[in-house]
């Protein structure tokens, strides 16, 4: 039996089993450790479009808070919440960003930025990915 350890691409989330030969306590795989590698980019065009797709079918943009509510100004949407510190929440986070978050998703997906750079944008595509449909 083997006592080799087995390592976890913090980018890409690929399992490589020697690990990184520099210092700097990042786990890499030997593709991420140059450019990002295709997996990655992958996942973050994925969470991009998936935000631009749920974007473009929500029903508008405009959403405000009223007291535990998110409503949309002609009525058409309306969130029921325990907390008004949550409506405020989804109201800022309403189908008015998607586009935005959606073009620094593909931004992300892109040179010229350092794989270790791309690491916050590919923790919010996973979370983007794995919410409910
Ligand atoms: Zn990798």
């Amino acid at each position: 039996m083997t006592s080799e350890r087995l390592h976890r691409c913090e980018l890409c989330g690929v399992i490589i089993a020697e690990a990184p030969a520099d210092t700097s306590g990042d786990v890499l795989c030997p593709e991420c450790t140059d450019h990002l590698s295709d997996a990655a980019t992958e996942l973050l065009r994925r969470a991009a479009h998936r935000v631009r797709d749920l974007g473009e079918a929500a029903e508008s943009d405009g959403w405000t808070v009223g007291g535990y509510l998110v409503y949309e100004d002609d009525g058409g949407v309306t969130a029921a919440c325990t907390f008004v510190e949550d409506a405020a929440w989804i109201a800022m986070m309403s189908p008015a960003l998607a586009g935005h978050l959606a073009a620094w998703l593909e931004w992300s997906a892109s040179p010229p930025l350092e794989p270790l750079e791309q690491r916050e944008a590919l923790a919010l595509a996973r979370a983007l990915l794995t919410t409910p449909p």
